[in-house]
Order: structure tokens, then sequence, then C-alpha cells
């Protein structure tokens, strides 16, 4: 099969079609139409085998998760999908492997109605880079800047079980092939659900003052954030939600530095007035409530303990 046979075959007509996409695959760009009093909100994120992901990894899962990433940077800045772009690098044209790929790529294009609109196909080692298009209300666009002292720091997402899943994939590399055969940590960390959605309603019922997505754990993006909207913040360590496998599987202890730390999370974290925390409540159940911004920098416990995003292992001790 010759590149523009897998084009036509695995990566045309994928996602629904959208009124904004003039023109998709087939000239030398896609052509979007942005709507006036809108911004375009473009992210890319490479994918590499056995640096992201496993080589052997179920192909429909890498499908769902290299445009997952992506998209998850759209709903950190509360931007609605208009269309990806797919550039992708394969070892040889598997047509079993593309089959899958392209059926999980499939799944989550439809879900998040982000459809493929172009992209480029090489041979080489299998890496892919997905390039994600949207369009934000410039009167309510997030960004990382906007937290105030005294605002609310919230989550929506799990933290840590990606990190758990990781670990058992390397441990067990046969684990990667089947994601039938995946429990919640696997699945998050493979197969991680974009808060994409839930992004576009709290943006339009509420006012969000700053907002990052957690992909390389909870410290390390919260200290993005507190740094852009130069603020310090003041953690209720009592409040994470710390998942029940992680406990399990790695005790009390460990399982809060993982939930601190853990990586591939892709949940997200905003800040918002404390007037506003029950609204947003209403309109996403699971967000959950875990300190405020504080005038000053870094980040503490209640207790006035320092979390260093870098060097937390010496909180431990
Ligand atoms: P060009 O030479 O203009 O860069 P290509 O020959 O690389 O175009 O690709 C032909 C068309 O197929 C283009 O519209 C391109 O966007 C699209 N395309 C190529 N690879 C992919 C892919 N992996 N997924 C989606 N569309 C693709
Ligand atoms: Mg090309």
């Amino acid at each position: 099969m010759d590149e523009f046979a897998i084009i036509n075959r695995y990566f045309t007509g994928l996602g629904p079609q959208l009124p904004e996409v003039l023109e998709a695959q087939g000239d030398d760009c896609a052509l979007l139409q942005i709507k006036h009093g809108e911004l375009l909100a473009l992210s890319v994120d490479t994918s590499v085998a056995n640096r992201h992901f496993p080589l052997q990894a179920d192909p429909w899962a890498i499908g769902w998760r290299c445009l997952a990433i992506a998209l998850s940077d759209l709903a950190a800045m509360a931007a609605r999908p208009l269309g990806f772009t797919l550039a992708i690098t394969l070892p040889d044209a598997d047509e079993a492997w593309l089959t899958e790929f392209s059926r999980g790529l499939r799944a989550l294009a439809d879900e998040a109605a982000c459809p493929l609109i172009g992209g480029d196909t090489t041979r080489g080692p299998l890496s892919m880079s997905v390039q994600v298009h949207g369009a934000v209300k410039s009167q309510h666009h997030w960004r990382r800047s906007g937290a105030r002292a005294g605002d609310k720091i919230v989550l929506l997402g799990p933290l840590g079980l990606a990190s758990l899943g990781l670990k058992s994939m390397l441990d067990n590399p046969a684990k990667a092939l089947n994601r039938k055969d995946w429990n919640r940590a696997e699945t998050a960390y493979m197969l991680p659900r974009p808060l994409v959605i839930e992004a576009l309603r709290l943006a339009q019922g509420v006012s969000i003052s700053a907002a990052i997505d957690v992909s390389d754990g909870l410290l390390a993006d919260l200290q993005h954030l507190l740094a852009s909207s130069a603020v310090a913040a003041e953690i209720d360590l009592k409040r994470l939600p710390i998942q029940p496998e992680l406990i399990e599987a790695l005790g009390a202890e460990a399982a809060l530095k993982a939930s601190l730390q853990g990586g591939d999370d892709y949940a997200l974290l905003m800040t918002l007035a404390e007037k506003d925390f029950e609204l947003a409540r209403s309109l996403c159940p699971d967000l959950v409530s875990i300190g405020r911004c504080v005038a000053g920098a870094g980040i503490r416990t209640l207790e006035g303990k320092v979390l260093d995003p870098q060097g937390f292992n010496h909180f431990l001790n």
C-alpha cells in the first residue's frame, strides 16, 4: 500500500463534518472559517513509540491517546474543537495495525466532535504528531495567568492513576497488548479522557479565572499556573481525591506522592472566585476544591509545609 492508499483508507472522513471546515483533505491546506468574536486556539503534541506509549500497545488505544493528549490542551483553554491534523510516521503499512489505530482515533474524533482535516504520512520509526485547532469565545478564553489571591483552586478528573498504569506496563510489557485486559490505572494511562465537554460547560456557565491541564503532575502544573498568575497556593492535602487503587497498590504515603507528582493524568486544574464554586459544582458535580490562592509564591500545605514541585521527596522525610 502506498502513502495515498493509506491516507484514503485510514485517514479520510474521520470524525464529524463541521460547518467551520470549508476544506479538509485533498487540497494543499485545510480551510477553517472562524466566527467573528472567536479566537483560533492551536496546540501540537508528539507521541513517540517507547517514549510516550509502548510500541506493542493496543493500536486502538494508541490512536485514541495521541488525539486525547492534544485535545486536553484545548480543554485547558475552553476551546471548542474544530479539527486536527495528523503527521504520522509508520515503520510499514501494517493493515491490521492501521485499521485498529484509525478506529481508536475515530472513536475519540466522533466523541469530541473533532474531525481529521489533514496531515502527513511518512515512513520511519513509529510516531505521531497531532495538531488540534479550536475556537474560543474572545470574552471568556481561559489562561494560566488570571488567578487572584483568595480564589479557590479546583480540580476535575483523577490524579495519579495514570502513573500507576504506566508502572504496571513497564513491569509487565505484555499487559499493553490488549485494552480489554486493562484495569482502571492502565486505562487511565493509555485511554485518558480529555475534559473538553466539561470545560465548555464550565466556561459557558461560570467565570474561571485561570486553568491548566495536569499532564506533568499536579504540583508541577499548579506551579506553572501560579507563576503565570504571580500568586501562591495553600493546598489542603486532606481534600485531595486519592484513588483507592493507589492506596491499595502503594500504601498511603506513596499514594499521596503519586497524586501530587504522577504525570499523564490530563485532569483540569482551575481557579475561580469562592462565590462561584457552588455554581461550578452544579455544572460539574465531580469538581473538588483542593485549596486556595494566597499572596506570595510557591505551594504550601494548610499546615505551612512547603511542597516543592521538583523535590517533593524531601517533604515525605
Ligand atoms: P502535500 O504534498 O500537499 O503536503 P500530501 O501528499 O502530503 O500533501 O498529502 C495529501 C493530502 O492528504 C493532504 O491534503 C494532506 O493533508 C492529507 N494527508 C496526508 N497524510 C494524512 C494523514 N495522516 N491524515 C490525514 N490526512 C493526511
Ligand atoms: Mg505532505
